[in-house]
């Protein structure tokens, strides 16, 4: 049964194979036989080891590295980096003794109201599936399996264990599967991790079609199906739809109904097999990991430190930078405000939070790092405690006597966290009320956002000429933030979602969070980008949107298409006065298409180190597959042949140069019947050229408005299903017989009953 390990479960009794296909407590497997027990833990940013056996939520943890959580990981857009992280998420987890990370998760920030939106990477399924990739290469490097979760369509917390997500194929697959087809393909993960939610009525962990199909059939996965805890309602349906592993354990009284199933015969002794199989194997790949000794058994924890504050610098977003008020000059007598600065949030809420080795906080390490004077000023009290105007008018006055005042703004742990969603995007009250008073004091203001979620900025842009995202940082927050306001670090974050002008304006603002336990994902595959550059909506910051302190250009972009998708190159050159990094991305759609299309899609990016005046000829790629849509009429990834646009730029509002190629696309040939239109025959690559000889003889003469009817006669009768183009002339011998012929020519029968 195990590849790997050698571990037989065919030397296991039926109780005992049982036995191994659920938890032994919170987060272990159960030891059976020759099989060893499990040490699964979360994740993603940082382990969670528990220090009690009874942790759910917010017991006593081990302290570990707390890196930045997807949200401020992912604003790296560097694949390199995510991939050093998960190498040190892996050694931590070696030797911990954790067999098993619980992440990355990487589900589809579909609405930015969100509340788990901060432990995922994007909106867009690209860039999620690459940074996904790199995280599991990266901790299944260091001989530890990496929870793929949670799969799938899980996208708000509002009765997350009942909701059923109604989404039709083609979103499904094109938006919320396609970062997990990449990971599952490209990296290999040992287990996936099921959601708590339905999809389409069925729970996820009893979904067969998911769990089975599409991940195994369609994918190829060989690994374990994990539910998500406490997801199992009914163990029997959960393992014949293809779970394998439910956690965590229910003290046996499941697993006995299990047993009475397979005596009674309503349950195949094989389905049970199958999965203490997976589950032996997965647990014989590692321990043999963990036996083989070929990793790195240390672990340094300052090193880690010093990862996690130049991924954190690497992910900080400069949105605005009017006047160059950034980087901060050396030595000119600077007002810190804000008690985040002294408090900062780093991390989310929930299953994710890190019990940290160390934090640093801004204010120290501002104070550390420059010469300048820094006064600092709480601002507002996170606690709500305090006199909210006496704190505002201090922080003013401090504003004024300085040269520049450094506000920082941001979300509590009370506005977002798993197990919620949020009302609004709104900062809160106080904090805009503070910003805007420190402003009118203070004209060189510069904002610094701490936050897991998306807010809307409208109001910190009217009164900030700088602002820096700092989103979610980790632990190495306050050196990060410092690197980055003191040049020491030349910021190349870019956003992964969108900033939307208004609430009203999100996607999915009249579908979320849905009611009665379903939600309608009503906007389809218009996510994200998708949907504001579909619609030409203003935004505040576009999708992939970040400055420099440098600035780049972009020429001589020279496309070619090749059978394994587009080769894209171009010459960035470094025109500023720093050294620094462009995060170059393509956007690439077809021009005409059969289907409605989103009018470009991220299909590619690079980061690009340069020095100053320096230039380099930069060559990435636009697989084939990514160029597909999903086809509901074969259910499979279709390539469509002819133009596409590819646009290259840095954000995508801020395309440079594009340029036009030609893709042969795949062939589909579907199966005319009496109810396919004329339309569909005349494009059928086979029948086609028949059925519009037969068209052409008896509507020959008929050019544009030749009917008499006042329409052109070809383009009224192509919706006619062929079947009933006699009910539309009335008179089959009228038009020569022409549906008989047709229905012959394409070999389907048929008139209308
Ligand atoms: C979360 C998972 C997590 C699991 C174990 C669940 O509530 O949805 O992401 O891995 O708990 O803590």
């Amino acid at each position: 049964m195990s590849r790997e390990s050698g571990l037989s479960v065919t030397v296991l009794t039926t109780a005992e194979q049982i036995a191994l296909s659920s938890g032994g407590g919170m987060w272990t497997t159960k030891a059976v036989g020759p099989v060893p027990s499990l040490l699964l833990v979360d994740g993603p940013n940082g382990l969670r080891v528990s220090t009690s056996e009874t942790d759910v939520l917010g017991g006593p943890t081990r302290p570990a590295t707390c890196f930045p959580p997807a949200v401020g990981l992912a604003q790296t857009w560097d694949t390199d980096l995510v991939g050093r992280v998960g190498r040190a998420l892996g050694r931590e987890a070696r030797v911990a003794g954790v067999d098993v990370l619980l992440g990355p998760g990487v589900n589809i920030k579909r609405d930015p109201r969100a509340g788990r939106n901060f432990e995922y990477y994007s909106e867009d399924p690209l860039l999620t599936g690459m940074l996904g990739a790199a995280y599991v290469g990266g901790v299944q490097s260091q001989g530890v399996g990496c929870a793929l979760k949670h799969f799938a369509a899980y996208n708000a917390e509002h009765d997350r264990m009942r909701q059923s997500s109604e989404v039709d194929p083609r979103t499904l697959h094109e938006i919320y599967l396609r970062a997990f087809e990449r990971i599952v393909r490209a990296a290999h993960p040992w287990l996936v991790m099921c959601s708590y939610n339905r999809l389409n009525g069925t729970p996820v962990a009893q979904h067969h079609g998911l769990l089975t199909e599409v991940l195994r059939d369609q994918w190829g996965f060989d690994g374990v199906v994990v539910s998500d805890w406490g997801a199992v309602t009914d163990r029997i349906a959960s393992l014949e739809a293809g779970l394998d592993l439910a956690m965590p354990g229910s003290g046996g009284a499941a697993d006995a109904r299990v047993s009475t199933a397979v005596r009674e015969g309503r349950l195949a002794p094989a389905v049970v097999a199958r999965a203490a199989g997976r589950v032996a194997e997965l647990a014989g790949k590692a321990k043999a990991a963990g036996a083989r000794g070929d990793y790195d058994e240390v672990v340094d924890y300052d090193d880690h430190h010093r990862l996690a504050r130049e991924v954190a610098g690497r992910g900080i977003v400069l949105l605005r930078n009017e006047g160059d008020l950034l980087p901060l000059p050396g030595h000119r007598p600077i007002a810190v405000i804000g008690q985040l600065a002294v408090r900062p949030r780093f991390q989310g809420g929930g299953s994710s939070h890190v019990n940290p080795t160390r934090v640093d906080l801004p204010l120290d390490e501002l104070c550390r790092l420059t010469r300048a004077d820094v006064a600092y000023s709480p601002g507002y009290a996170l606690d709500g405690g305090g006199d909210t105007r006496t704190l505002r008018a201090e922080a003013a006055g401090q504003a004024a006597r300085s040269d520049t005042a450094v506000v920082f703004l941001g979300l509590g742990v009370e506005h977002e966290a798993e197990g919620g969603d949020r009302g609004d995007l709104d900062l809160p009250i106080d904090q805009i009320e503070l910003l805007r008073a420190v402003s009118a004091a203070q004209p060189r203001t510069v904002v610094v956002l701490m936050h897991g979620g998306l807010a809307r900025l409208a109001p910190v842009v009217a009164c900030a000429p700088a602002v820096l995202d700092a989103a979610l940082t980790g632990q190495a927050a306050g050196g990060a933030v410092a690197d980055v306001l003191l040049g020491r670090v030349n910021p190349s974050g870019r956003l992964t979602e969108t900033v939307p002008a208004r609430l009203s304006d999100v996607p999915a603002f009249l579908n979320f969070p849905g009611s009665d336990q379903t939600v309608l994902y009503g906007e389809r595959h218009y996510v994200g980008y998708r949907w504001y550059d579909a619609r030409d909506l203003s935004v505040t910051f576009p999708f992939g949107h970040g400055l420099s302190y440098t600035t780049f250009d972009y020429s001589d972009l020279v496309l070619t298409a090749a059978t394994d998708g587009i080769t894209v190159s171009v010459t960035v050159t470094n025109t500023g006065a720093r050294a620094g990094r462009e995060v170059l991305q393509v956007y690439a759609g077809p021009l005409v298409s059969r289907v409605d299309r989103a009018p470009h899609e991220l299909g590619a990016f690079a980061c690009v180190d340069l020095d100053v005046g320096e230039s380099r000829r930069v060559e990435t790629r636009v697989d084939r597959a990514d160029l597909a849509y999903w086809d509901v009429r074969v259910d499979r990834w279709v390539v469509e042949s002819g133009d596409y646009e590819v646009a290259v730029g840095a954000s995508s509002r801020d395309l440079r140069l594009a340029g036009r190629v030609m893709v042969e696309g795949d062939s589909v040939t579907t199966v005319l019947t009496s109810e396919s239109t004329l339309a569909e025959a005349l494009a059928h690559p086979t029948a086609g050229p028949v059925v519009r000889r037969l068209v052409e003889q008896v509507f020959g003469g008929h050019g544009a408005d030749g009917s008499g009817m006042g329409v052109d006669l070809m383009k009224y009768i192509a919706s006619i299903p062929i079947g009933r183009l006699a009910s539309a002339s009335g008179d089959d011998a009228r038009d020569g017989g022409l549906r008989a012929r047709i229905l012959a020519a394409i070999g389907a029968d048929g008139a209308p009953k």
